[in-house]
């Protein structure tokens, strides 16, 4: 596979007018009534070592000093995330996804596989499944699973019911998802950080996995080169949709206090970072000191490009972090 360049993913026109149209949204949506309370606990680890971590869109974003956690705090109303969710701003993004679905499916293709190696067949639900960029990479990997996906957005969900009429489609919050079956395999990817209470969303996944099921997800990676150089710059600060950025750590507690053991758990998509650190070195986005003058230059280097990114893979400092987990059934 090519590598991945974030300008392929995020075109600049895009950026633009989502930014406008993101602050345009999130402007009406701070007026609503928010009576969710401040928190000055940490809703991972329990530390009460929080602080404030950036204003964005107009929410402010925490920090836990003991866990790392970054959460939007207080935490947005369902009325302000369905708002997000169904907006203008929310139509508009899609288009783009589906503009880059192609680039995107490249993505999506090694997922596949990486699930096949430890489940073949069986039901397959698909968390927080957008445009349908994972549906798609099943079908063409001809993989052999009975498929149902859920997504809070009506447009999506009337989307995906109409391209793939075998797909079982619950148009909800995950967390309100009704349904008697169990499934060999759940997967979100890059949802986890839209989800507002972590522990019912692992609650209920646990729920609803079979014994021997397993749980698999990607969501960014706060403890990333890309993090560390871009801190409260990053791009991937998005209230009300990111509520919840994590690191390993965050996500040890997580599954360890809710039954679940990992299996296998990495990094992926370094070529991401460079490239988006690069973008933000081009456009005098962040301090030179953050990230030193040697790899201010190096890192425009194919040769330490490549270094890098095997770097960034081997120690599990790439943006995006992905988990294999399986459900420890009640004894
Ligand atoms: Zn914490």
């Amino acid at each position: 596979m090519a590598s991945l360049n974030f300008n392929d993913i995020h075109t600049k026109k895009k950026q633009e007018k989502l930014r406008e149209m993101m602050l345009n949204i999130t402007s009406q949506l701070v007026k609503l009534e928010n009576k969710n309370p401040y928190l000055d606990s940490c809703p991972i680890c329990s530390s009460n070592k929080i602080q404030f971590f950036v204003n964005a869109y107009q929410f402010d974003i925490s920090s836990c000093n003991d866990c790392g956690l970054l959460f939007c705090n207080p935490y947005p109303t369902s009325e302000q995330i369905h708002g997000y969710y169904n907006s203008e701003m929310k139509s508009f993004e899609n288009q783009f996804f589906k503009d880059s679905f192609e680039k995107r499916i490249d993505i999506f293709i090694p997922r596949v596989k990486l699930i096949q190696k430890y489940k073949s067949r069986g039901k397959l639900l698909d968390v927080g499944s957008a445009i349908g960029i994972f549906i798609e990479a099943l079908h063409r990997a001809n993989a052999n699973f009975n498929l149902s996906c859920c997504d809070i957005s009506k447009e999506a969900c009337k989307e995906l019911a109409e391209r793939y009429p075998n797909l079982e489609v619950f148009q909800n919050d995950f967390l309100e998802m009704k349904t008697s079956a169990q499934y060999d395999v759940i997967t979100l990817w890059d949802t986890l950080e839209h989800i507002v209470d972590s522990k019912n969303l692992l609650c209920k996944t646990y729920q609803l996995l079979k014994n021997d099921g397993i749980f698999v997800f990607s969501t960014p990676n706060t403890d990333s080169f890309e993090w560390i150089c871009a801190a409260d710059k990053h791009v991937q600060i998005l209230p009300p949709g990111h509520v919840n950025l994590m690191n390993w750590k965050c996500i040890d507690i997580l599954l360890k206090n809710n039954s679940f053991r990992v299996i296998e758990a990495f990094t992926l998509n370094a070529s991401l970072d460079l490239s988006y650190i690069k973008k933000l070195i081009k456009n005098s986005e962040i301090d030179p000191g953050s990230i030193g003058n040697f790899l201010w230059e190096e890192v425009f280097d194919p040769d330490f490009e490549k270094i890098l990114e095997e770097y960034l893979i081997k120690k599990k400092k790439a943006g995006n972090i992905v988990v294999i987990a399986q459900k420890i059934p009640n004894q």
